[in-house]
């Protein structure tokens, strides 16, 4: 399928480049951004920050502005615009009869708008058949939630189905590739905490509860628990690591009855061989120092869940730290891999 980018420039724009490199069913037919980039070839264009060389095949694709008529040889685009003006482009491609699967937060809460991880809510898809964004429906959008909570949901999927959850505390310790490009500046953040990132608190709990769901016809019944959640920048450079407290309706027996849960948790894509599903999605790490950004924000090529230091709390019922690629598993390999999901219920052909 030929695809296009749009933010195709920025720092979440570049990772989708990168990763979409030798891809088995998509291949980038065009990029878009900023009327400051578009006319220009995509090596003048964009600072390119990933660490592998440019790949040939873009290097020379001249960047077109993000204006649909400009996309007309794609089956869908993957978007990785700045919140500003993600509202706006996202729609007009979708009125255009072009599906955007889209990482902005824009379009996150909409209730017709899948918020997806596929592992964790694959049925929501549906959704998508009450949007109304073109005539005849062949346009649509689908969201990847916040880097935050894309890890915190996907640790918490297999207890809220045997426990139910109550409500949580947590902080996060997240990477500066998260900021974007240039991001956040080096004499705020070297030898530094930051503790507050701007917007990012509020996004926790609602994105949470929504992805946690259940479709019921074609509404999303939430469920009620509470999320106090201290968002804080930290100096790794890849990784958001979140250490939570969770309290649940019914309180598991012991430290096992947990750890039971995630084994015996069944994964709903296992077998639908999507090419950018991680082997093992969870990664129970049992040494009390893992898991840590550095050591294994890559593995799996970034889709890997990390969980760690789980244990009975004295407060609430159970505490655990979960860690995730912010750029991969948190944004453009998630993208990609809703892509491919949606690739197989026939809803992109
Ligand atoms: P970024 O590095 O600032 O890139 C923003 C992109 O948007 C650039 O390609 C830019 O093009 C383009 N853009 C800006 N204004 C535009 C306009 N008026 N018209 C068309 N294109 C325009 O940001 P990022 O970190 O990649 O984040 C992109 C999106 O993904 C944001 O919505 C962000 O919240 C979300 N996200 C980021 C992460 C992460 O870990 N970084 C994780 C999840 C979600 P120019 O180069 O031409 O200005």
């Amino acid at each position: 399928m030929k695809v296009g980018i749009l933010g195709a420039t920025g720092a979440v724009g570049q990772k989708f480049i990168r990763l979409l490199q030798g891809h088995p069913w998509f291949e980038i037919e065009a990029l878009g951004a900023s009327e400051r980039s578009a006319g220009k070839k995509y090596k003048q264009a964009a600072n390119w920050i990933e660490d592998v060389v440019l790949p040939e095949s873009v290097k020379e694709m001249t960047v077109k502005n993000c204006d649909p008529a400009e996309f007309d040889k794609v089956d869908f685009v993957f978007s990785g615009l700045d919140s500003s003006v993600a509202g706006d482009i996202e729609k007009a491609f979708a009125s255009a009869g072009i599906p955007v699967i889209s990482n902005a937060k824009n379009y996150r809460q909409d209730p017709t708008v899948p918020l997806l991880i596929p592992e964790i809510n694959p049925d929501h898809t549906e959704l998508i058949k009450t949007q109304t964004f073109s005539k005849d429906g062949s346009g649509w959008i689908v969201t990847n939630p916040n880097c935050v909570a894309v890890p915190l949901s996907i640790a918490l999927k297999p207890l809220h189905d045997v426990f139910g959850i109550d409500s949580l505390i947590l902080t996060t310790m997240q990477a500066v590739s998260g900021a974007g490009y240039p991001g956040v500046a080096s004499l705020d953040i070297l030898g530094n905490v930051v503790p507050y990132i701007s917007g990012e608190e509020p996004k926790v709990g609602p994105e949470a509860r929504k992805l946690l769901s259940t479709l019921e016809g074609t509404d999303l019944k939430k469920p009620d628990f509470a999320v106090q959640a201290t968002a804080t920048r930290v100096p790794t450079i890849n990784g958001h690591m979140i250490s939570a407290t969770v309290k649940f309706k019914n309180t598991p027996a012991d430290i096992e009855e947990v750890k039971a849960a995630y084994a015996n948790w069944k994964n709903p894509i296992e077998l639908l061989d999507l090419p950018f599903a991680p082997k093992e999605l969870y990664k129970l790490h049992e040494e009390e120092k893992y898991p840590q950004p550095r050591l294994h924000a890559d593995w799996e090529n970034g889709m890997q869940l990390h969980l760690g230091r789980l244990r009975k709390a004295e407060v609430f019922d159970v505490s655990f730290v979960a860690m995730a690629h912010n750029t991969i598993r948190g944004a453009a390999g998630g993208a990609i891999l809703n892509a491919e999901l949606l690739v197989k219920k026939g809803f992109l052909k």
